[in-house]
């Protein structure tokens, strides 16, 4: 039996891992695909004290390289289901079950959709979620951008270092985006906006050719936008199905300021939780904030008290 399962290898999973094992507690972080989380797919980070600028790949790596050289075990096992049992906490992986004493949600969360009709028909072949991955495609073309915060705009800036325009399309008229994002948009050259817009439907039959958008203050107002591809950032949805634990309506993980759960023994930490703040920075800390409350938890539990 595992002492703290952590669920997750982004920056809020291997902190905790880091912390975990540094608190002498038998611990190990279950990964479906690579360490790194979200931070793989994007660009250059740029609010990592220490870093002026870092690949997120690059910084991804370095925190996989940390875990690593302080022995933290990571398992590359996709997580079904925690499943309570008493006061023993059973994960069950595609490959296993495991016994824990506590565990560490550390999921993170997946790009929300547009729904919209030739979404998932063009998804790879003109619809994209990571500027990152498909950005390389669309080189010296024109691409549409969809959202306005923090996503869009830094994935919008570094298309524009690769495509020949790239036209944003928001739905309100001002940005979310943190304001130094806004100055940098709105000083590229390549960079447009098309504002109190919505992307209506995905144009194409074999082929995509663009979008229709819809102004929203005037419903009757709509344009075919003519654009090699679309970009779609607004917002994500936390990957917590597998846990049953208090939740938001959008199923965010509520935890109290300690990182705890409504599950005695249950944890969450960085984005698949109910935060305001989501950035590398917070996960790190709440990922910490959940190893050290976890450990407090196994040692009472161990010392009878639980
Ligand atoms: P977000 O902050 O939730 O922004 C989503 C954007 O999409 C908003 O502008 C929203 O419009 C728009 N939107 C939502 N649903 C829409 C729809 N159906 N149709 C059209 N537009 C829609 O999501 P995010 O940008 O992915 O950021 C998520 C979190 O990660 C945030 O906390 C963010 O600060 C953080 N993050 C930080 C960085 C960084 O470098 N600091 C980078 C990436 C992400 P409204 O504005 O009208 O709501």
């Amino acid at each position: 039996m595992y002492d703290t399962i952590i669920i997750g290898g982004g920056p809020a999973g291997i902190t905790a891992g880091i912390y975990a094992k540094r608190a002498g507690v038998n611990a190990v972080i279950f990964e479906k695909m690579g360490a790194g989380g979200q931070i793989m797919l994007t660009d250059t980070v740029e609010n990592y004290p220490g870093f002026i600028s870092i690949s997120g790949p690059e910084l991804g790596q370095k925190f996989e390289e940390h875990a690593e050289a302080v022995g933290v075990e990571i398992k590359y096992e996709e997580v079904q289901k925690v499943v309570t049992e008493g006061k023993i906490h059973r994960v069950i992986s595609d490959g296993d079950e495991y016994e824990t004493i506590a565990v560490i949600v550390a999921t993170g969360s997946q790009p929300r959709k547009l729904q919209v009709e030739g979404e998932d028909k063009f998804t790879g072949r003109g619809v994209s979620y990571c500027a990152v991955c498909d950005g390389a495609f669309f080189r010296d073309k024109v691409v549409a951008v969809i959202g306005g915060g923090d996503s869009a705009i830094k994935e919008a800036l570094y298309l524009a270092s690769l495509v020949r325009k790239v036209i944003v399309i928001h739905r309100r008229d001002k940005l979310r985006a943190e304001k130094i994002l806004q100055e940098q948009a709105f000083n590229n050259p390549k960079i447009e906006f098309v504002w109190d817009s919505v992307v209506e439907k995905i144009l194409g039959d074999d082929k995509f050719e663009g979008l229709l958008i819809k102004n929203v203050k005037n419903p009757d107002e709509k344009e075919e936008l003519k654009v090699d591809g679309v970009f779609i950032y607004v917002g994500n949805i936390p990957n917590t199905k597998f846990v049953d634990v208090e939740k938001t309506s959008s199923g965010q993980i509520i935890t109290n300021s300690v990182m705890a759960t409504n599950v005695p023994g249950i944890y969450a930490a960085g984005d698949c939780r109910n935060t305001p703040l989501k950035q590398i920075t917070t996960c790190v800390g709440d990922g910490a904030l959940a190893a050290y409350t976890a450990a407090e938890y196994v040692e009472k539990f161990k010392g009878g008290f639980i």
